[in-house]
C-alpha cells in the first residue's frame, strides 16, 4: 500500500475526548471515526487490525472443532419471549417495531437464536455434539459507552455455543473452549488470565472470565505471580484429549476478579499475589438446559427417550481486543503492534522521494516485498523525514525499512524494529532476508 494514495487520516493533536491511550491512540492513527455515541466506523487501518484478530479467533475455533455459520444482526422478539429473556433484558436491549408492527431486536447475544436453530434439525443423540460459532456485530445499549470500542454499543463478537448429550460431555466442550481461548489470546501476544466468574444473566454454573491485565481496565483483579510465566503454547496439549489435566493445571493457579476474591480466604501469600486493573476480553459459560429446557431443544437418547441438551455458550470481544492490544503495547509514540496482528509487517520508509535514486530503490523492494507476500506500506510521499518516522511509529509497524540518499550511496538502507527501537545498517540484500523471513 502506498501512503500517498492510502486513506490514513492520522491526527497530529490529541483528541480531547479521549480519556484512555488506546482511545487516543485508534483516533490518532486513523483506525476508527465515532457515527453516533458507542458507535464507530472501522478505517481502513483499523479494519485490517480487527480482521486479523477475527482471523486468530477463527482457527483457534476451527482447531478446537467448533463449526462457523453465520445468524442475523436483527432478531424477532418471540424466541426471546420463549426463553423468558425479553423482559429480563431491560434498556440494554435495542427494541424495534417494523412496518407490520412485529416485534423486533437487534442482537445483544445468540442463544435463543441458535437454540431454536439447533432444536429445528437436531434431533437425536447420535446428532451431538455440535458446536456453532459466528463473528457478528451486536448491539447493546450501555449505559455508558466509553473509552472508544473498548466499551462501545455496537460491536464485534464471537459467539458460539456447544450442545451435548449430558453433563459430562458439556465440560469436555467447556475445557477444549477454555484451551481455545487461552491459544487465542497467547497467539496475539497477549496474555489473558482466565478468572472464576459470576454467571450472571446468562445462569449456570461455570464460567471463566479471561482477563488481560491492563491500568485502566475496567475490574480490580488479583492473581498468583505464577500466571506471569505460564506458557500455553509451550504447554501445547493434545486438545482433542479430555483435558482434565490441562483443566486442572491451569484453575489451580489462583486467579479472581473483585466479585470473587475474598481477602481474608486468599489461598495465595501476600508477596505472590499480583493486584491489578483487568479488561475483560472473553467470557465462557456452562449453564446446562437454561436455554434447550424452556425452549425444547430436545433429542432421543440412546434409550429411546427424550433428553433436554446441555449448553454452554462462550464470547470473545474481537473489536475490544483491538483496543485490549494496545493498552498492552504502546509507548508515547504511539502503537506497537505484535506481529501476529500488525496491520502491516514492514513500514518501507523513502526519506527523500524526490531523489531518483531512492525513489527507484524504493520502488524496488516494495515491488519485492509484495511479491515475496510481505505485507508493506510504503510512505512515497513528498514528507519532511520527521513527519514520516512519527507516523510510522504512531501506527505501530513491527520493522520499518528506511531508505535515504547518504545510506544508498555507501550501499545501505536502516531497518528498525518498532517494539525495541534496535537500529541495523544493512545491505538491501541483507534486509530484504531479516523481513520476509
Ligand atoms: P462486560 O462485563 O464488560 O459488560 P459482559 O459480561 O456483558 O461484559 P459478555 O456478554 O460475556 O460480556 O460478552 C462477551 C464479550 O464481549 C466480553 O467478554 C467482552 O469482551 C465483549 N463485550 C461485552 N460488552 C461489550 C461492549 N459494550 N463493547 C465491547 N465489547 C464488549
Ligand atoms: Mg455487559
Amino acid at each position: 500500500m502506498r501512503m500517498s494514495t492510502y486513506f490514513l487520516p492520522t491526527l497530529k493533536e490529541t483528541p480531547s475526548e479521549a480519556q484512555i491511550v488506546s482511545h487516543r491512540l485508534m483516533l490518532r492513527a486513523g483506525m476508527i471515526r465515532q457515527t453516533s455515541a458507542g458507535i464507530y466506523a472501522w478505517l481502513p487501518l483499523g479494519w485490517k487490525v480487527l480482521q486479523k484478530v477475527a482471523q486468530i479467533v477463527r482457527e483457534e475455533q476451527d482447531r478446537a472443532g467448533a463449526q462457523e455459520l453465520l445468524m442475523p444482526t436483527i432478531q424477532s422478539a418471540e424466541l426471546w419471549k420463549q426463553s423468558g429473556r425479553y423482559d429480563a433484558y431491560g434498556k440494554e436491549m435495542l427494541r424495534i417495531t417494523d412496518r407490520h408492527d412485529r416485534e423486533m431486536l437487534f442482537g445483544p447475544t445468540n442463544e435463543e437464536m441458535i437454540t431454536d436453530i439447533v432444536k429445528t434439525f437436531v434431533k437425536s443423540y447420535k446428532d451431538l455434539p455440535k458446536n456453532l460459532y459466528h463473528i457478528q456485530w451486536k448491539f447493546r445499549d450501555e449505559v455508558r459507552p466509553r473509552f472508544g470500542v473498548m466499551r462501545g454499543r455496537e460491536f464485534l463478537m464471537k459467539d458460539n455455543y456447544s450442545f451435548d448429550l449430558d453433563a459430562e460431555g458439556a465440560r469436555l466442550s467447556y475445557r477444549r473452549m477454555f484451551l481455545a481461548y487461552l491459544r487465542t489470546f497467547a497467539r496475539m501476544g497477549i496474555k489473558a488470565i482466565p478468572m472464576r466468574a459470576d454467571t450472571g444473566p446468562i445462569g449456570g454454573d461455570l464460567s471463566h472470565e479471561f482477563i488481560i491485565l491492563a491500568e485502566t481496565g475496567e475490574s480490580q483483579v488479583f492473581c498468583d505471580k505464577k500466571w506471569l510465566e505460564l506458557d500455553v503454547l509451550a504447554d501445547n496439549p493434545d486438545a482433542n484429549g479430555d483435558l482434565k489435566d490441562f483443566f486442572a493445571k491451569y484453575t489451580s493457579v489462583y486467579a479472581a476478579t473483585e466479585e470473587m476474591h475474598d481477602a481474608a480466604n486468599c489461598p495465595v501469600p501476600a508477596e505472590q499475589l499480583e493486584t491489578a486493573r483487568g479488561i475483560e476480553v472473553g467470557h465462557i459459560f456452562y449453564f446446562g438446559t437454561k436455554y434447550s429446557a424452556p425452549m425444547g431443544a430436545v433429542v432421543t437418547g440412546p434409550d429411546g427417550q427424550p433428553v433436554t441438551v446441555e449448553m454452554g455458550s462462550y464470547g470473545i470481544g474481537v473489536s475490544r481486543v483491538v483496543a485490549a492490544l494496545i493498552e498492552a503495547s504502546h509507548d508515547d509514540a504511539g502503537i506497537i503492534w505484535p506481529d501476529q496482528v500488525a496491520p502491516f509487517k514492514v513500514a518501507l520508509i523513502n526519506l527523500k522521494a524526490d531523489d531518483e535514486a531512492c525513489r527507484s530503490t524504493c520502488d524496488d523492494l516494495y515491488a519485492k516485498l509484495n511479491a515475496a507476500g510481505v505485507e508493506v506500506i510504503y510512505d512515497d510521499r513528498n514528507e519532511r523525514p520527521g513527519a514520516k518516522f512519527a507516523d510510522m511509529d504512531l501506527i505501530g509497524i513491527p520493522w520499518q525499512l528506511t531508505v535515504g540518499p547518504r545510506g544508498l550511496k555507501a550501499g545501505t538502507v536502516e531497518l528498525k524494529r518498532r517494539a525495541t527501537g534496535e537500529k541495523l545498517e544493512l545491505s538491501l540484500e541483507e534486509a530484504l532476508a531479516k523481513v520476509t523471513a
